[in-house]
């Protein structure tokens, strides 16, 4: 059955995440731009309006929501009002993710009620990416020993968003001797334990609000209750959660993509050239419809990829084509917007140009574009 209406539950998830955007992240885009961070008390305010921790089951101090379409709808809302504010809200999901599909009955009742709790307002990280591993993560050489009742962590990771400054971090270790996606492990590291530090702290070109750092592991010690799943079955955790994930992405850049749309929209019905608005020119109202039909095919992509992981279908082609096709659509759309806007486009003081350098990045983490067009490519053939 195929319908493209959303249900009450939705739109009220729809409107409860613009209305924050509207009034707590918009206002703020381009001052913490140009901070490089945001007011603290924005994540307990997150909690409070019921738009962090939503996923989560009702025993751990979530809503329960598991439709993943509405999840989109809320990411799409508040990428609008700021991808960089909204990521600093919810990139501590990508560290829930594993925890609720691997993570044991003690380890979800000890880290996803901390993370669901808006007194506390925990941030989490996930450190996956290393030096020598970004798109291959079979490549990473952070290893894992055992030694009696814990391991010992040793490695590097760099571009970790809220690396650092998070209370829980799950990190893909291998065990030592291991190599390719044998031994892969995930490990929840418990606040900042001895041996674990914050390495050089990244200038970005775009989501600016957001921290990412690198993370360095010198023997950190991590008791063998907090291991993620079992020895080596971390790879398959991890291409699960990033099905998932690229879902969320995909939502963020479409609501970029959707702010500077709507930007251009407005700015070429009230600025006039030659005697006439410049939507009366079909040079610019041609691009308008162009960028019009490629959000919305990029959030029905987005939309059909939520569901069927809803539906518990499988879906890492569907997840991959709207990670592919929302990234490549914002960074587009972000362009024709400020073609539109002219001289005014390319200046900081208007939102286009942030949402510009924003939109960047979409090609890039969680999956590359050619990454997504491999798995892609890969699942074409697939019997
Ligand atoms: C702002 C930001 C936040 C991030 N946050 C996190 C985080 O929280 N946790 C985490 O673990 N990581 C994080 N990352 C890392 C991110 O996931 C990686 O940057 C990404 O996966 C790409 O890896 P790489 O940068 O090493 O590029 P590489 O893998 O070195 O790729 C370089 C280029 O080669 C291309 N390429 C590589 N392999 C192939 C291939 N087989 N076929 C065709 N082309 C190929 C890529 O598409 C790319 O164009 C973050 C990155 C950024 C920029």
């Amino acid at each position: 059955m195929i319908a493209f209406e959303l249900n009450e539950e939705q739109r009220l998830f729809q409107k409860t995440a613009h209305d924050f955007a509207a009034k707590e992240l918009r206002p703020l885009a381009l001052e913490c731009d140009a901070s490089h961070g945001y007011p603290p008390e924005l994540i307990k305010k997150g909690h409070e309006a019921g738009l962090i921790s939503f996923r989560y089951p009702e025993e751990y101090g979530g809503a329960g929501v598991e439709d993943q379409v509405s999840w989109a709808l809320v990411r799409e809302e508040l990428a609008w009002g700021c991808a960089g504010l909204t990521i600093a809200m919810l990139a501590s999901n990508l560290a829930a993710t594993p925890i609720l599909h691997m993570g044991t009955g003690d380890q979800k009742q000890k880290y996803l009620t901390r993370l669901c709790d808006p007194e506390r307002a925990v941030l989490a990280a996930m450190g996956m990416t290393e030096p020598d591993a970004g798109s291959d993560v079979t490549a990473i050489r952070t290893t894992a020993v055992r030694k009696g009742d814990h391991y010992l962590l040793n490695g590097r990771k760099t571009f970790i968003t809220n690396g650092g400054i998070a209370d829980i971090t799950v990190v893909y270790a291998r065990m030592a001797g291991s190599k390719g996606l044998e031994g892969m492990t995930a490990f929840i590291i418990d606040g900042r334990p001895q041996g674990l530090t914050m390495g050089k702290v990244e200038e970005k070109m775009g989501i600016r609000a957001s921290h990412t750092a690198e993370l360095i592991l010198e023997d950190v010690a991590v008791p063998i209750e907090d291991r993620l799943g079992q020895e080596g079955q971390a790879f398959l955790l991890s291409m699960r959660m990033f099905d998932e994930s690229r879902i969320m992405v995909a939502a963020l850049a479409i609501g970029i993509a959707r702010a500077a749309y709507e930007i251009g929209r407005e700015y070429a019905a009230q600025r006039s050239q030659f005697g006439r608005t410049l939507n009366k020119f079909q040079g610019v109202s041609f691009k308008l419809a162009e960028m019009a039909t490629r959000i919305d095919a990029a959030r029905l992509l987005t939309w059909r990829a939520g569901w069927l992981a809803t539906e518990g279908k499988r879906m890492t082609k569907h997840s991959a084509m709207a990670k592919f096709y929302a990234g490549e659509t914002a960074n587009w759309v972000c362009d024709q917007a400020i073609q539109i806007l002219g001289g005014y486009g390319y200046m900081t003081e208007y939102l286009v140009e942030k949402l510009y350098r924003d939109a960047r990045v979409f090609r890039i983490f969680e999956g590359t574009s050619e990454i997504m067009q491999l798995v892609i490519s890969r699942e074409l053939y697939r019997p």
